[in-house]
């Protein structure tokens, strides 16, 4: 049932290279990333000194390419990344992982001139940022956007707001999706995608509070007779920017699932440790066949999310078009989430509900993996019409 055609050969790493990167990963959370977390969470407190370590480890170019300065990573590895500091605080992960859709969109769609010039600085993190394409009144439907840029000689004028964007006050450079034709029917055809760096005439609106996934940033950006020259405009040639923007999501869906395999996986490792710690009736919870249950439903959920996103990324590595494995597993394994971390308050009993406890964020942070890169209502209708298209009679 895989699009995973095995005879492509297959983006890897030297094992003994991963092993070493996920071993300093591993020291890192729990020598600096564990003491802070629920600091940072509870004051929303954005994370600087993790940040500086984040791009001292080279986590801002994970998985640009080594000719321009970044670690080159496979999508397997990169999961695996992601999952293991999610599994600790998923909204730390979310700070590169933006940046590098960012990164993607010029290095898959830049001209040569473009990935030269930004590539490197995304690379080390010297210039960081994400993607800013949706608006007040366009999501789902990104082509209803109204933010337009006008030619005029050289530049681009560009005027319209964009909100939720992450990384939007730390960040200092973003991929802008605007229309270049606001007329152009169909609409997808007057959408182009700029490299947008904060200048004047770029200003950053209210930050938005959240129910969770604290510390990292999400704006409102607001462009007032914002100018960019023409040599920002990816690729150079309007009308691709709908394609670019969503382009990147096969790698966009493949961390986000990544991150929820990260908290189903968190959240269990919390519960379990919970379940045989916690006694009622003279015994350790965990051997009440309620309890019993559940675990057994999270153990399960956690390992099918995990290898569902290793099948997506794979196909990536691969080279395949696998918009259909990448939105199977940014679907389950976000669900997986947010009913493991559901689980996992149920079994830490009032406890649970409490801000002492780690688990509640677990919940509140699950629930985003529901909506970002493609809310889980949108993947189903994809992963159904891939489905058709590829068994069509
Ligand atoms: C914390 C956070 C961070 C974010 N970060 C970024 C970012 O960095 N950059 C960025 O550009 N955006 C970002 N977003 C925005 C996010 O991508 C959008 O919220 C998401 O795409 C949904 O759009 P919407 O909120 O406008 O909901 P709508 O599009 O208004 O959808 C509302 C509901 O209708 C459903 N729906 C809509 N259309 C259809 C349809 N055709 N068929 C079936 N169901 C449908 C949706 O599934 C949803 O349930 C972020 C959002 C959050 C909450």
């Amino acid at each position: 049932m895989s699009g995973t055609n095995q005879s492509a050969p297959l983006r890897t790493i030297d094992p003994q290279d991963e092993a070493i990167l996920l071993n300093t990963i591993d020291r890192w959370i729990e020598k600096d990333v564990r003491p802070v977390v629920m600091e940072h969470d509870h004051a929303d407190k954005w994370p600087a000194e993790l940040v500086a370590q984040m791009q001292e480890m080279g986590l801002f170019g994970a998985t640009i390419s080594q000719e321009y300065g970044g670690l080159g990573l496979p999508a397997t590895t990169y999961v695996k990344i992601v999952s293991r500091i999610a599994s600790y605080w998923m909204a730390l992960t979310g700070i590169f992982n933006s940046h590098l859709m960012l990164a993607a969109a010029v290095e898959r769609f830049g001209t040569p001139e473009q990935k030269a010039l930004w590539l490197p600085k995304f690379a080390t993190g010297e210039i960081r940022g994400g993607l800013a394409l949706t608006e007040p009144n366009a999501g789902t439907d990104l082509q209803a956007i109204r933010t337009t840029a006008v030619r005029d000689g050289d530049d681009y004028v560009i005027n319209g707001t964009k909100t939720w964007i992450s990384n939007g006050i730390h960040g200092n450079c973003f991929a802008l999706l605007v229309k270049t034709d606001p007329k152009a029917e169909p609409r997808y055809k007057g959408m182009s995608l700029f490299i947008a760096p904060k200048h004047d005439g770029f200003t950053v609106g209210k930050k938005i509070k959240k129910l969770g996934y604290n510390a990292i940033d999400s704006a409102e950006l607001v462009f007032e007779n914002y100018r960019l020259p023409a040599a920002n405009l990816i690729g150079g040639v309007e009308g691709l920017g709908f394609q670019q923007a969503t382009g990147g999501l096969e790698l966009g869906r493949i961390n986000v699932a990544s991150r929820g395999v990260g908290l189903a996986e968190g959240a269990l490792r919390l519960a379990t440790e919970y379940a045989t710690m916690r006694e009622t009736m003279g015994k350790p919870i965990c051997e009440h066949q309620a309890i019993q249950l559940k675990i057994g439903e999270m153990v399960t959920r956690a390992r099918a999310a995990r290898l569902l996103t290793m099948d997506a990324a794979e196909a990536y590595d691969r080279g395949q078009r696998c918009d259909m494995e990448a939105g199977m597993a940014k679907y389950f394994a976000s669900e997986a989430a947010v009913r493991n971390s559901e689980e996992a308050m149920r079994i830490f009993g009032g406890y649970g509900y409490s801000k002492e406890y780690e688990i509640e964020r677990y919940y509140r942070d699950s629930l985003l993996m529901c909506i970002g890169e493609g809310t889980n209502e949108m993947q189903r209708i994809i992963i159904s019409k891939q489905w058709v298209k590829r068994h069509a009679a």
